[in-house]
């Protein structure tokens, strides 16, 4: 252990990720709060904020809303904003948000 130790210390193995922010939480909410279903599927429970440009490659754009978009946990975030890889990301995930969305209204049943 202390050899790892000490190679994270030098910054040869990088598993602090950075520290989200503290204002996360508020945003989240209120985010939730004002888009309040799934965008792809219209779900209503279980929603989740999925960021666009991934908070790993962008941090600044952590509490954009530009960047934020509501998808439910149980489907549309693994699926469609990270390709059912979490390691994945999603850069249409606006454009197949609103074409499933109008598929899923028109559906026949
Ligand atoms: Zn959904
Ligand atoms: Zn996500």
């Amino acid at each position: 252990m202390a050899f790892f130790r000490e190679q994270i210390k030098k910054g040869i193995i990088d598993v602090v990720r950075k520290k989200r922010s503290s204002d996360w939480r508020k945003v989240r909410k209120a985010f939730i709060k004002a888009n309040n279903v799934c965008a792809c599927c219209g779900r209503e429970k279980g929603l989740e904020v999925h960021h666009i440009e991934d908070f790993s490659t962008s941090p600044h754009l952590e509490l954009e809303w530009g960047n934020l978009i509501t998808l439910c946990g149980k489907y549309c975030h693994f699926i469609f904003g990270h390709l059912m890889n979490w390691q994945s990301i999603n850069p249409d995930i606006r454009k197949d948000a609103e074409n499933f969305f109008e598929k899923k209204q028109n559906r026949r049943e």
